[in-house]
């Protein structure tokens, strides 16, 4: 090929920008205020606004959704053995070590790749506290079914919904099942604040402590309470999340179309699997899995990097699995023969470029990459 007349490659996803000059007086009023951080004016609008937008009670903003997490254990005062999916990013689990829990690996359902419900009791142990499972996507877990069980054996339920902004179920937003649930709004989310994240909580209570965790443990100039972190959003972030929320329906909407034309395209190429859609009410279209099944020509390895070479950068979400990795790899739940379903996905898995400015031209040449 002609590398002068080579495309700049498409990565799986590209940030959502607004224009530039659309954020400089959010700036102005920044360098107004002097009111840097520490629950500043746009601080306080964005999780008002967030509350809103997510139709949830309560929201209190992080500097990251991996302090979101780690907070949100310790506002739960979690402690012993944690259930959770080996199916996920990295952060999910590390949040338990950060805080001296052991994580317990249960595998997934073949279906939703989300953790599987039916295999959760076998799990507990006298030393289980808490489930953390991950809305694996955007797509929701079988929280009546978790609830359920967390109900019987006394269990807290933390979400890991770093893919799940703004996903409603039947019921409304997602992110109100469990006793908190965690936001990312890193770059590469379907809502970014550049780093960012939240926890949403249900009651006013919670969300003062959570409050002071995230400040040090500080209620007032002189009163700590707690082993605290910083944890706190700065108002750049915040007033760029104001901002971003603008645009956001609109980029869940072309993320929708995009989704539309790749399963159009994709539906009847021999041993190329689209999951299923959900069925929830406002999806977010957050990736676009493809399982690479053994009657597909290619492996899977030899499909992703025949789309690398042709500028296609997709990427193995989620592979290796957690626990594959040597922190996690010598425990008895990390096993082999524990995770089959979690290991089968990961083996098979890509999740194809998926993002607001994607071109239709990009999407079809994919699909042509996939078909020949
Ligand atoms: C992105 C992500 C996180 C971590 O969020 P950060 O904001 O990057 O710290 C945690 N869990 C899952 C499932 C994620 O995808």
């Amino acid at each position: 090929m002609d590398e002068m007349n080579k495309k700049p490659p498409t990565y799986v996803t590209q940030p959502l920008l607004p224009p530039l000059e659309e954020f400089i007086p959010y700036l102005e009023q920044i360098w107004d205020n002097k009111w840097l951080t520490n629950n500043g004016p746009f601080h306080q609008q964005f999780e008002q606004a967030l509350c809103e937008h997510l139709g949830v009670n309560h929201i209190s903003l992080f500097a990251n959704g991996t302090l979101a997490l780690v907070t949100a254990l310790q506002a739960l005062r979690i402690t012993g053995e944690v259930i959770t999916t080996p199916y996920s990013f990295v952060a999910t689990a590390h949040s338990l070590l950060w805080n001296g829990i052991k994580p317990i690996f249960v595998d997934i359902d073949p279906d939703t790749l989300n953790l599987d419900p039916a295999r959760i009791e076998a799990a507990i142990t006298p030393q289980t506290t808490a489930i953390m499972p991950v809305h694996c996507y955007g797509h929701p877990c079988d929280v009546e079914h978790i609830q359920q069980i967390a109900d019987n054996y006394g269990l807290k339920v933390i979400y890991d919904a770093a893919h799940a902004f703004g996903v409603e179920h039947q019921d409304g937003s997602v992110l109100r099942h469990g006793d908190l649930s965690i936001l990312s709004f890193h770059a590469t989310k379907v809502f970014n604040t550049f780093e960012g994240g939240a926890i949403v909580c249900q009651d006013a209570k919670t969300k003062r402590h959570i409050d002071h965790l995230k400040n040090f443990g500080f209620v007032d100039e002189v009163t700590v309470v707690a082993s605290g972190i910083n944890g706190k959003m700065s108002e750049i972030n915040a007033a760029f999340g104001m901002l971003q929320l603008k645009g956001i329906k609109a980029a869940i909407q072309k993320r929708q179309a995009i989704d539309a034309r790749y399963r159009r395209g994709l539906a009847n190429l021999k041993g190329i699997h689209c999951l299923p859609d959900t069925g929830e009410k406002t999806p977010n279209y957050a990736y676009f899995p493809i399982l690479v099944q053994p009657d597909h020509p290619l492996s899977r390895d030899e499909v992703y990097d025949k789309l690398h070479q042709h500028g296609i950068h997709a990427r193995r979400y989620f592979y290796p699995l957690i626990s594959d990795f040597p922190m996690y790899r010598g425990m008895p739940s990390a096993a082999h023969a524990n995770l089959p379903v979690a290991r089968k996905i990961a083996e098979q898995v890509i999740c194809l470029p998926i993002f607001p400015d994607l071109a239709d031209e990009q999407i079809d040449y994919i699909i042509d990459l996939l078909a020949h």
